[in-house]
């Protein structure tokens, strides 16, 4: 599953170089982008699932998404310290998924939680339920770390075999650290918008469409020029299996008529420009056509993830190797043409 292989191939990209020296190193290195505001970007010592942004204002702080598991939330709080001693006052959640939302629960009074209604009314359903973008990660995981060992050991290069030996390591932390997830709602929604004024900092919470989720937040600075996405822009291909694809590119392109330089995506490195939102835009809406052609024509989800055919993308998505895309993205991609995603 993307979400997944995003997880293992950020592990090791991060580690490249670092894990062997410093086994004990941190899990997070704080990215400046501009003054007071940071990238948290995973070493790959620990599972935390996606980016994080962290915006220190005058007397306090404010995280965006919260990470993969509470101990992930407490490590990112923990290491925090490294760049601010002020306290975090608030949290905004993008998006409901695991990934960015299941260390919400650490973040307890007097942190404020912000999403938007959706990520509410998601949070406070069956999150953990059979068939949920969760569970289906967690279904998949003893097979992703048995994947993992069986890599490492047929390695033959030592510092490859080490890096995957440390993803072995971590995954099989994170399958125990996972156990202790409640999931925990906003404690403050917002529908359409809403700002923050802390000190001369100005933070505008925005829910531009639906995208990846019906709930999607993005939260931009505009003195700043800084924009953090969540998944409705990552550095490779986003996951779509909550996603409302034919609406996407339309939330992209009020995206793009804010003024900013910098981006925080939800997953991978920070980047500069809105030349990726033209990369997406065109997948998105290419994906579209085709599963909707094949969906005219009758052909079942399965077999449409076999024929759709995403190649002419694969100089901006080096991901894409040959025909085919996963299946959970087409199902979902069905549902919504079929009207039944507005259940779910
Ligand atoms: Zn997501």
């Amino acid at each position: 599953m993307l979400l997944l292989v995003g997880i293992a191939v950020s592990a090791l990209v991060f580690s490249h170089g670092h894990a062997q020296t410093q086994p004990s190193q941190a899990a997070h290195r704080f990215q400046p982008i501009a003054p007071g505001v940071y990238s948290a970007i995973a070493t790959g010592t620990l599972n935390v699932g996606s980016n994080s942004c962290v915006v220190v204002n005058q007397d306090d702080v404010l995280i965006v998404d919260s990470h993969i598991s509470p101990e992930s939330a407490r490590v990112l709080i923990r290491e925090l310290k490294s760049i601010t001693d002020k306290p975090v006052r608030f949290l905004v959640n993008t998006h409901f998924h695991f990934d960015h939302a299941n260390g919400n629960q650490v973040f307890t009074a007097p942190v404020d939680i912000i999403g938007h209604e959706f990520t509410r009314r998601k949070l406070l359903g069956d999150v953990l339920a059979k068939g949920t973008i969760f569970a289906e990660s967690l279904a998949a995981l003893p097979n992703q770390i048995e994947q993992l060992k069986q890599r490492a050991a047929a390695e033959q290069d030592a510092a490859a075999k080490a890096r995957l030996d440390q993803q072995v390591r971590v995954q099989q932390a994170y399958a125990d650290q996972v156990k202790e997830v409640k999931p925990t709602p906003p404690s403050v929604t917002l529908n359409d918008h809403m700002t923050l004024f802390r000190g001369d900092r100005e933070i505008r919470l925005i829910h531009l469409g639906r995208a990846h989720t019906a709930g999607d937040v993005v939260v931009f600075l505009p003195k700043e020029r800084v924009v953090c996405t969540g998944d409705m822009l990552v550095a490779g291909i986003s996951n779509l299996s909550d996603g409302y694809v034919n609406e996407w590119p339309d939330t992209v392109e009020k995206l793009r008529a804010l003024d900013f330089t910098d981006v925080i995506p939800g997953h991978g490195e920070p980047w500069k420009g809105k030349e990726k939102l033209d990369h997406w835009q065109a997948y998105l809406r290419d994906i579209w056509q085709q599963a909707s052609k094949l969906h005219d024509q009758k052909v079942p989800a399965a077999e449409a993830a076999k024929r759709i055919d995403m190649t002419a993308h694969k100089n901006h998505y080096p991901t894409i190797t040959a025909p085919g895309v996963a299946p959970i993205g087409v199902v979902r991609m069905y549902d919504v043409m079929e009207r039944r995603a507005e259940q779910n």
